[in-house]
């Protein structure tokens, strides 16, 4: 699904990222592009139209051009658009407070109906309802078996009636769930190969009936642009409140996903990518449009360039404690690694012997949290530069801390035996890096 039109969308901006500047023919040409990537998906060519004015107007403004990335920027209006189309916001399937809840699909024959009605009742069954299915589809031949099948793979009740009157059978199965305690009856209706006059007054006649709640358009996503001719008949005479787009794990090219909230107005609710009853996924528009434009590996290139950062910044910090330029930042970032270390105590003691030697004496733990209230009374010059911390400096701190000046000496010292340790130990720490980068 998509598959074609995001090769084609993705080629397009990776043409663009290129370039550094974006000039108005730059646009232009992307723009044509991008219409005849549509209308080859197939999707409706009012709505390729409208699609490819509005991104246009939008990546032509002169902050788009002018940015300092224009090519991301043109791209995050294209996802901006394209999920617009989609339906910009999720729209959730929510059930009225009436019980039993009634839900009615509609649709042509082959759409996926029958299987969508198990679908959605596996789905509201796992969210903790009792659902109820309706076989109303008394025209295609097995549909109510078919239903009964998969109701009895999924445990939920199937109401059958007569088979032979549609209306009868759903106002039946409104009865039976109340009977049987089910707060949801998803009634089955029968399609046809094409919009027809019987269908249309069949479905109006069991919409007058038993009044839903709610009426999903179940769609097949391999309907190109057709699907608005389709839509547009359900919706005049019908009407109805979402769609659920089946057969999404085909190679469709995805025109009638793309054209059907722009030419109805209807969101699409669920899109159903597996003949499975559970494969029934609340649809969201700006996921998908992340999608068809290969947001993923984008997103995973950001990711991976964000880590060869850190990997550059970690070097120049392990250079420079390397080089023993330690300062009393690096002492407050070991003092917190201490601690979540769980201490010094569990630090201690986790070296050889180091259990003996806490039964000895007493470990100071609070001597931590002073280190670090008198690091932060020093200016951000002093803790880069140790060395400036002449008496006088070291007198303010100390106030400043509402310590003892001797601790702040205390403090001094340790700091400075630590990074004669570090000195001695370089050379072994350099030698081990030499040794693992020949390897
Ligand atoms: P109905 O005539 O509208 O009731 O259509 P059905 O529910 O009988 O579906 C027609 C065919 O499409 C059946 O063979 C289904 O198994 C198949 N089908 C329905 N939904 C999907 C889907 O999401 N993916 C795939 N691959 N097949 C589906």
């Amino acid at each position: 699904m998509f598959d074609n039109l995001s090769d084609r969308l993705q080629g397009i901006f990776s043409g663009l990222r290129g370039k550094g500047r974006l000039t108005e023919d730059d646009i232009n040409s992307a723009m044509r592009e991008v219409r005849m990537a549509m209308l080859e998906a197939d999707v409706n060519f009012k709505v390729v139209k409208q699609f490819v004015a509005r991104t246009k107007e939008r990546c032509l403004d002169a902050e788009v051009l002018d940015s300092l990335s224009p090519t991301q920027n043109v791209i995050k209006i294209v996802t901006d658009e394209l999920t617009e189309l989609l339906g910009r916001t999720d729209s959730k399937l929510v059930l009225s407070s009436r019980i039993p809840n009634v839900i009615m699909l509609v649709g042509l024959q082959g759409s996926g109906k029958t299987t969508a009605a198990a679908k959605l009742a596996y789905r509201l069954k796992a969210e903790g309802h009792s659902p109820l299915l309706a076989a109303c589809d008394v025209y295609r031949p097995a549909a109510a078996d078919q239903l009964e099948t998969l109701g009895n793979e999924i445990g939920v009740r199937v109401f059958r009636g007569d088979g032979k009157d549609p209306v009868a059978i759903a106002e039946g199965g409104i009865k039976d769930a109340i009977a049987n305690l089910r707060d949801v009856v998803i009634v089955d209706t029968a399609g046809r190969l094409h919009v027809d006059e019987q269908m249309m007054e069949e479905a109006q006649a069991i919409k007058r009936a038993v009044k839903p709640d709610q009426i999903l358009m179940v769609v097949d996503a391999m309907t190109g642009q057709d699907v608005v001719n389709v839509a547009a008949a359900f919706a005049e005479r019908v009407d109805f409140d979402g769609v659920i787009m089946s057969k999404m794990d085909g190679d469709a090219r995805g025109g009638g996903a793309l054209s059907i909230r722009e030419v109805t107005g209807k969101p699409i609710k669920f899109i159903s990518a597996g003949e499975k009853p559970d494969s029934l996924e609340e649809f969201h528009p700006d996921r998908m449009a992340r999608r068809i434009l290969g947001m993923g590996d984008m997103l995973s290139l950001i990711e991976s360039a964000v880590k060869v950062q850190q990997e550059e910044e970690e070097k120049a910090e392990t250079e420079r404690l390397m080089k023993s330029q330690l300062n009393l930042n690096d002492f407050i970032t070991m003092n917190r690694q201490i601690r979540k270390m769980g201490g010094v105590s569990k630090l201690i003691a986790a070296l050889p012997g180091g259990e003996k030697a806490l039964g000895q004496g007493q470990v100071d733990e609070g001597a931590l949290d002073r280190m670090e209230v008198i690091i932060n009374s020093m200016t951000k010059a002093e803790r880069e530069k140790p060395e400036l911390l002449n008496g006088s400096r070291r007198a303010r701190i100390a106030a400043g801390a509402g310590v003892h000046v001797s601790e702040v000496n205390q403090l001094m010292k340790k700091f400075n035996e630590t990074k004669k340790m570090m000195k001695k130990m370089m050379p072994a720490v350099e030698d081990m890096g030499n040794k693992k980068g020949k390897k």
